[in-house]
């Protein structure tokens, strides 16, 4: 089960915890704004997810950590020491996994724009599938391994038209994405037929992602099914049978309490029911399973902290709360109007009698963290403030406007913390000014 927020956190002497530690404290330690990192959190759902495989879908299939999720090197030591695969979209993850040691044959490197140096360069460090998103790319990937002299295994994105019912911005499985080739205008079986004819491919089977933060009941045995339906397709056309189904992410998780659960368990089980069904009728042989977890890994897992620099009350209006951060380190809000849970950490037993806007310290008013939240109207400058479920698409979305250095990241393990990423400094800010 992906926990609630309120699962992992509690309070010690008015100070907000979390995985165990005092948050007021922590950022004392290491200043703020600052990432935490709940290593046990995420190594218990790597495992939630690595043990609801070998369950359901058997020897050989597997969770692929999306990397995007949050890259760097300490998370792709975790992910190799629990046994995961990864995915990866870009050249720099794909160095910063093989900087932390980990070993890139277990990695799918995916793209809607893989370009000549992209594709030279994974080859160069041993990628182990290429996820193809068009036929321009197939014959780019056939043409860097014939140069080589090898095999290269590759697998097919697929748009199988179905919609998530999610936020529109990432939402990437409906027939006019830009990801991939649809089944419904007959693309994606062109690109399979182009694939089979390269002498240097070994189509290993197809993919798909349908969307993120996916609650609804179906979707992905819905995706199953379509998936399935066009593989058997392939196979009376072309003879084709697939070795590897890859069904994306997209495991929806609480961000605030009126959110969905999800239960990862029990969807995998069920999922694999419908696989099971859907092979069984379609007489066709059962693929291995693979899908690409990024959020419901580490989202909860993390927190950002803040220390505020002023309280604003415009009477009649609303009031404000800034912090040292900002759109910087969490840009989720301003993109998509993203939900938070938001503490006063160092407030955190006091009565929340005050509606604010938390907000960041860039010059854009679009700089907010979270509107409409009730905080204690002691609030002031100096006190802490906690954003929970931070862990995802956050330090991976972060820049530089304003020229605000990335906070650090610290991980949480055992009661104890260490720095994962140090906090850059200004001098990190022009190093590649001339
Ligand atoms: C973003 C993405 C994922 C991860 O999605 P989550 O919602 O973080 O689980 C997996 N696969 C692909 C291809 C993606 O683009």
């Amino acid at each position: 089960m992906i926990t609630n927020i309120a699962d992992n956190i509690s309070s010690k002497d008015g100070h907000l915890t979390f995985a165990g530690q005092d948050t007021v404290e922590l950022a004392k330690k290491y200043g703020t704004p600052l990432y935490l990192l709940d290593e046990d959190k995420i190594r218990e759902n790597c495992r939630t997810y690595t043990a609801a495989f070998k369950k359901y879908f058997g020897e050989g299939s597997r969770p692929l950590y999306a990397s995007k999720a949050n890259s760097f090197k300490g998370i792709y030591r975790i992910m190799q020491e629990e046994g995961m695969g990864i995915d990866v979209v870009s050249p720099g993850e794909i160095y910063v996994a093989k900087a932390a040691g980990y070993d890139l044959s277990q990695a799918y490197f995916h793209g809607n724009c893989k370009t000549d140096a992209d594709i030279a360069f994974a080859f160069d460090n041993g990628v182990g599938v290429f996820v193809a998103d068009n036929q321009e790319e197939v014959i780019a990937v056939e043409a860097e391994a014939a140069k080589r002299g090898v095999k290269q295994r590759v697998m097919i994105r697929v748009t199988p038209g179905i919609d998530p019912h999610t936020y529109e911005a990432i939402s990437t499985g409906k027939v006019d994405s830009k990801f991939g080739s649809a089944v419904e205008t007959g693309q994606a079986d062109e690109i399979v037929a182009l694939t089979l004819k390269q002498p240097h491919l070994e189509l290993v089977g197809f993919h798909c992602h349908v969307g993120s933060q996916v609650f609804a009941e179906d979707v992905y045995e819905r995706t199953v099914i379509v998936m399935m339906e066009f593989a058997a397709d392939m196979k009376r056309k072309y003879g084709y049978e697939l070795t590897e189904l890859d069904l994306g992410g997209g495991f929806g998780v609480p961000y605030v309490d009126t959110d969905g659960r999800f239960d990862i368990d029990q969807k995998l089980s069920e999922i694999a029911k419908t696989l099971e069904d859907v092979c069984a009728r379609l007489g066709i042989r059962k693929p291995l399973y693979h899908m690409e977890p990024g959020r419901s890994v580490v989202a909860a897992a993390g927190m950002t902290l803040y220390t505020v620099g002023s309280t604003k009350r415009i009477p009649g209006y609303k009031n404000y709360v800034a912090i040292d951060g900002g759109m910087t380190d969490n840009p989720r809000y301003a993109l998509y109007g993203s939900k938070y849970t938001c503490f006063v950490a160092s407030r955190i037993d006091e009565q929340k009698d005050l509606e604010v806007s938390i907000v960041g310290r860039c010059c854009e008013s679009g700089d907010i963290i979270q509107r409409d939240v009730m905080v204690p109207s002691t609030v002031q400058r100096g006190d802490i403030v906690a954003v929970c479920t931070t862990g995802a698409y956050n330090y991976a979305m972060a820049s530089n406007y304003n020229k605000i250095p990335y906070p650090a990241m610290v991980l949480l393990k055992d009661g104890e913390s260490k720095i994962a990423i140090k906090r850059q400094s200004y001098a990190d800010l022009c190093m590649n000014d001339v």
